[in-house]
């Protein structure tokens, strides 16, 4: 497979020019590109593509798939849980979401990931690899096939750090907004990190118009690094001054996430706190009660808590809001349904 070209990390432009230069005409390559949009996984399902040029692009090329392992619905609001794996055996998880104004799907961008955030499931399972475009393409095409849907919104909230696989991921946004492809605005596509600063930098001057979330879980330091371990190699106020540029140089407003742990970053001080390194920022709240991953001991906040969190932020003119948990009953935040499927024999 190595010596073969990766066929859907190819823009429609690239696929043209390629074919055009071994002498087929370019109307065969956008027919393939449709084919590729619609997620088939051999060059042999392409029916209106003459036999020579399926062959020659089966030993040119190769599709990277994305292939459905598992799939869980959700009994109250039709969240869906994908397993999917990938051509080397890794497997990788992803959920779609339907919200009044569209589809939204939360892809992976790795196959585990390094940062080791305690409460987090994917990052206790250690890290394997990095994805790539295609293959986070992948993902969305296997759901919009399988539910016949079109996704319009993406993010990149599910295993594995984004700004660690920086350039792949800035391939993918390219690639998925190809008007004749999947057509998913860089508005329309949101990129969380855990906040490495650097890479926060480097995206900043791509100056693209993609929504930033950056997790921040702690109103200071100490809190910080006693559960995410990238904040011993950038302080808070390296992170929040990265924020500031970043808002400075895109005109984009920053998302914080805050995962609310009973007894570890939720009183009432810790609001307080929070609220006075964020005033005067441009910046948007969501607050999560931390779903509970086995062996981690951490609960989530009760309702007083959020509600009492809050309130403390909306005084300060922090805009925050708790986020509604879609797909509860199949839960597994990312990451555990991938454990669960390796405990249960599965790799
Ligand atoms: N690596 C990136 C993106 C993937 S994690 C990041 O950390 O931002 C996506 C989000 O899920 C992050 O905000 C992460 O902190 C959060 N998360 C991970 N495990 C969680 C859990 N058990 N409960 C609540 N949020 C969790
Ligand atoms: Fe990695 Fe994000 Fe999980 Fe931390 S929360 S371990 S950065 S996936």
């Amino acid at each position: 497979m190595t010596d073969k070209t990766d066929v859907k990390s190819l823009t429609l432009k690239e696929l043209e020019q390629q074919l055009t230069s071994e002498g087929y005409p370019k109307f065969r390559a956008k027919q393939m590109y449709e084919w590729l949009l619609k997620g088939v996984t051999s060059f042999d399902e392409m029916r209106n593509i003459p036999s020579d040029l399926r062959q020659f692009s089966d030993t040119r090329y190769y599709i990277s798939v994305a292939t459905i392992e598992k799939k869980l619905i959700s009994r109250y609001d039709k969240t869906v849980k994908y397993l999917f794996s990938l051509h080397d055996g890794e497997f990788i998880e992803a959920v779609v979401m339907s919200y009044h104004h569209g589809v939204s799907m939360c892809i992976s961008t790795q196959v585990g990931c390094k940062m080791g955030c305690t409460f987090c499931a994917t990052g206790k399972s250690g890290f394997s690899r990095d994805l790539t475009a295609s293959e986070m393409l992948a993902q969305l095409e296997a759901a919009q096939r399988d539910l016949n849907v079109r996704i319009s919104n993406v993010v990149l909230m599910g295993m594995g750090e984004p700004l660690d696989n920086l350039d792949n991921v800035l391939r993918f946004i390219e690639l998925a907004s190809e008007e004749k492809g999947l057509h998913i605005g860089a508005r329309h596509i949101t990129l969380s990190t855990c906040g490495i600063v650097p890479k926060i930098y480097e995206l900043a001057e791509k100056k693209l118009q993609i929504n930033l979330a950056v997790s921040l879980h702690a109103p200071n330091d100490e809190i910080r690094s006693r559960t995410m371990p990238i904040a011993k190699a950038y302080p808070m106020s390296q992170l929040l001054k990265a924020c500031r540029d970043y808002f400075d140089a895109t005109g984009r407003r920053v998302t914080f996430e805050y995962s609310m742990i009973s007894g570890v970053n939720d009183s009432d001080e810790n609001a307080r706190e929070l609220a006075q390194k964020l005033s005067g920022m441009n910046c948007h709240v969501n607050l999560i009660p931390v779903n509970t991953v086995e062996g981690t001991g951490y609960k989530k906040s009760n309702i007083q808590r959020q509600q009492s969190f809050v309130n403390i932020l909306a005084a300060k003119s922090i805009a925050a809001t708790v986020r509604r948990t879609l797909g509860s009953d199949i839960n597994a935040s990312c990451g555990q349904l991938k454990r669960n499927h390796i405990k249960e024999g599965g790799k």
